[in-house]
């Protein structure tokens, strides 16, 4: 019910990038492979992901914002090996109850698409439209029916701040996916299909191009692939740093004090390198499911992990300094 969908929506949507980040995880799991993101006054007036993935029939779309209707779940062996990102079968139904929210969708094999207008949990519109394959989702007056939430909004430059973090981060774990994003009418990034080292340039700018030292490692518990940049470059502010879990963004001071360490004194005082890497490593040896929405995660054996890629940075750094 709306009520129940309101609380749940609490939990899942804090801010506009809160919607961006599921709407972005939900293009990448329908196996798009050009994903647009377009915003309006920081994500508070429209937020709208636009996907060539498979697209869904009526009925799933219906079902989609139903809460605990996920399709990505289908045994209880599976929560405990999630691979992709949804598994909870909430966010739909989540943003819908705070928002103003129209998708349409086609799968490749339908004549005509679906068209789903819903808002506050209220279904005002159900009927077929003409739309490309994929699904175009637009979120619209976020919090529009929860003034005291959309109050608690933080300016339009804190609120963008937080969506480019979300942008950024899908966009660095799947360069293979063209992403563009549309700010106010202005197109801010078109990255085609690309290599990682390509979309850290195509992120961050030029003078990136002759700054990656790539890093590589593998070992039985894992494997480690990504660039770290080099120390005579690295900023006195923090931001820059992204690790990925099995594709999934997380943040563990932990293990950053492990890549922090292998710089040792090669860094300049109070600054911190620039890093991108990905950890590989069997999901039943992690546990994501510690909260929906945290980008925090736990290993069985951080300590292992942590000399695993102080070594892999500190070889990088030799091979470099050659
Ligand atoms: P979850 O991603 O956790 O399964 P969501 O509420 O995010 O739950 O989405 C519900 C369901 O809607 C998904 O399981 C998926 O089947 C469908 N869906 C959502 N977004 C898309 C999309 N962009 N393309 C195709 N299917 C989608
Ligand atoms: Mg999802």
């Amino acid at each position: 019910d709306a009520l129940a969908n309101q609380i749940a929506a609490g939990e899942v949507v804090q801010r506009p990038a809160s919607v961006v980040k599921e709407l972005l995880e939900n293009s990448i799991d329908a196996g798009s492979n050009k994903i647009q993101l377009i915003i309006k006054d920081a994500g508070k007036a429209l937020i709208q992901v636009v996907d060539n993935g498979k697209g869904m029939s009526d009925t799933d779309a219906r079902l989609s914002f139903e809460r605990h209707a996920t399709s990505k779940i289908s045994s209880t062996e599976d929560l405990f090996a999630i691979r992709t990102f949804g598994f909870r079968g909430e966010a739909l139904a989540s943003i819908a109850a705070v928002a103003q929210v129209e998708m349409k969708t086609r799968r490749a094999d339908d004549e005509v698409g679906t068209l789903i207008r819903i808002e506050g949990s209220e279904i005002k519109a159900q009927e077929p439209v003409n739309t490309p394959v994929g699904t175009s989702f637009s979120v619209k007056n976020l919090f529009f029916n929860v003034p005291a939430r959309r109050n608690f909004l933080k300016s339009n430059p804190v609120e963008m701040r937080h969506i480019l973090d979300e942008f950024h981060r899908a966009a660095l774990a799947y360069p293979s996916i063209g992403f563009t994003l549309f700010q106010n009418d202005m197109e801010i990034f078109n990255m085609p299909s690309e290599k990682l080292s390509r979309r850290i340039i195509s992120l961050f700018g030029q003078n990136y191009k002759e700054q990656l030292i790539t890093c590589q490692e593998e070992t039985d518990q894992l494997k480690i692939h990504g660039y770290i940049g080099k120390p005579e470059n690295a900023k006195r502010t923090r931001g820059d740093q992204y690790f990925f879990v099995n594709n999934r963004f997380i943040k563990n001071n932990y293990l950053h004090h492990a890549v922090v360490h292998a710089f040792d004194n090669l860094l300049p005082d109070d600054s911190f390198p620039f890093y991108v890497l990905f950890i590989e490593i069997d999901p039943k040896h992690i546990d994501v499911n510690v909260h929906p929405t945290k980008t925090e995660i736990k290993f069985d054996d951080e300590k292992t992990i942590y000399a695993i890629i102080r070594a892999a940075v500190k070889k990088a750094l030799a091979t470099h300094n050659i």
